[in-house]
């Protein structure tokens, strides 16, 4: 089934020998930066320590947020060497010398070596949401009659971005059933330039074969972008798997506390190089200090998805065994369609599951209404349990049979399960299946 050696078969979560060195000396002591990253190994440790410089001005723990939209220069002579530097690219290694926020910010540069490290890329790019880092993504790789390939279950917004804002530039987009590789090989044509998903996806956790993918795009010498949002790299590394650029809507389970907005890309140097340029211009930077709100919610980043993994997999197993659940979504049972690739490619099968109750939009509404932990939301990852009926609030402009055209049953429930105590959200669902009376 699958062409490329999976690296995660022994289930290990290491990091490679070459983490990601610093890029950025933070204030006036201008030594040989120290990282610890030759010390980092697995994904907790480089989720607490990479990015961090083991000297800080004011010997502070913490990267400073350096809350500047602009940097200064001492004189002319100064002006000028950095503009030297600028066009024959500076002495290898040197400090990259900042000249105005839209092109990097020391905080943010922390925070983005963090990130690559996690992920196992050479470099991440940190935007402001991961609608930006997706758009981002998307007009930087992608000119006038070009043509991109995208999943059936991508994030709405994502389709909605090629259908209408892409197309106005005559870029055309072809939409792929999930899961359905002939589909997929067959959509490719000699102008596709990318193959865009999301493994897992909304709300069906549809979990898409990497090195598959990876594998058809390389034959045909498209480039691969996978949304891994429902993921983190805690629980999936699709770089690992021969995927060219992997995107994160930052502001879901990397941050983790529903606090701040932010997006990510992460991927080879070169690739991220040209996307950072493209972002300068693009101007959708990621703010110093939900930089640093990211890089604080990362350090717990590995315990908290474990926790939801545990919470997830046992209210899923709970909610199967209900006679009013018709049908429940988590990769980590054995009844989803994709439980066998999610073996093979995950480490964890994340803290989202989707169910059906009963058969209809008010069957599901009533037990929304009936529970008292879950808070009714959109989103994911944070540490509170969020509850949805994508119907209502995705989807809500739609007729039933409009919504079933793309794939959303009115009956669906999304549970975003968050690290609370899972016996109390058992409790609580039960609680909620016994009034809700479907
Ligand atoms: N990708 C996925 C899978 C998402 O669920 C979302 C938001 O819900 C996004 C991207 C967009 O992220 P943001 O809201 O940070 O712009």
């Amino acid at each position: 089934m699958t062409t490329t050696q999976n690296p995660n078969s022994a289930r290990s979560t290491r990091l490679p020998e070459t983490a990601t060195p610093l890029r950025f000396v933070v204030g006036s002591d201008q030594t040989e930066p120290q990282t610890v990253a030759p010390a980092i190994r697995g994904a907790s440790t480089a989720s607490v320590h990479a990015g961090r410089k083991r000297e800080q001005p004011y010997h502070a723990l913490h990267t400073p947020v350096v809350q500047s939209a602009t940097y200064t220069f001492k004189d002319t002579a100064d002006v000028c060497a950095f503009q030297e530097s600028q066009l024959w690219g500076g002495e290898p290694g040197a400090e990259r010398r900042l000249e105005y926020g839209r092109y990097g910010n020391p905080t943010v540069a922390a925070c983005e070596a963090r990130l690559a490290a996690l992920d196992h890329g050479d470099d991440a790019l940190l935007l402001a949401s991961g609608m930006n880092a997706i758009t981002t993504v998307l007009l930087a790789m992608l000119s006038s009659g070009s043509h991109v390939v995208i999943g059936a279950d991508c994030y709405r917004r994502t389709r909605q971005f090629c259908k209408t804002y892409l197309k106005r530039f005559g870029i055309t987009h072809t939409v792929v059933p999930m899961g359905d590789y002939v589909a997929l090989e067959a959509a490719l044509q000699p102008n596709t330039r990318l193959i865009v998903t999301e493994s897992p996806t909304n709300p069906y956790l549809r979990v898409v074969d990497l090195p598959r993918v990876a594998d058809i795009a390389r034959r045909h010498h498209v480039k691969t972008v996978i949304d891994a949002t429902f993921a983190s790299p805690i629980n999936q590394r699709p770089l690992d798997f021969g995927i060219d650029l992997v995107v994160h809507s930052a502001t879901k389970y990397l941050s983790g506390h529903n606090d701040l907005l932010a997006g990510a890309v992460v991927g080879e140097a070169g690739l991220i190089d040209s996307l950072r340029q493209a972002a300068g211009v693009l101007g959708g930077v990621a703010d110093p200090t939900a930089a640093a709100l990211l890089s604080r919610g990362l350090s717990t980043l590995g315990l908290r998805v474990e926790r939801h993994n545990a919470n997830a997999q046992r209210i899923a197993e709970f909610l199967e065994r209900q006679p009013a659940i018709t049908r429940v979504w988590y990769p980590g049972l054995e009844s989803h369609p994709d439980h066998a690739v999610a073996r093979a490619q995950m480490l964890g099968y994340g803290g989202v599951v989707s169910f059906e109750v009963g058969e209809t939009l008010e069957d599901a509404s009533r037990l929304i209404d009936a529970v008292r932990l879950p808070i009714i939301a959109p989103s994911l990852g944070g540490t509170e349990t969020l509850i949805e009926q994508p119907a209502l609030v995705s989807y809500y402009e739609l007729s039933t049979a409009e919504r079933l055209a793309v794939g959303i049953r009115d009956n669906l429930v999304r549970l975003a399960v968050g690290i609370e105590d899972v016996d109390d959200l058992i409790a609580d669902l039960d609680q909620a299946l016994a009034r809700a009376s479907i």
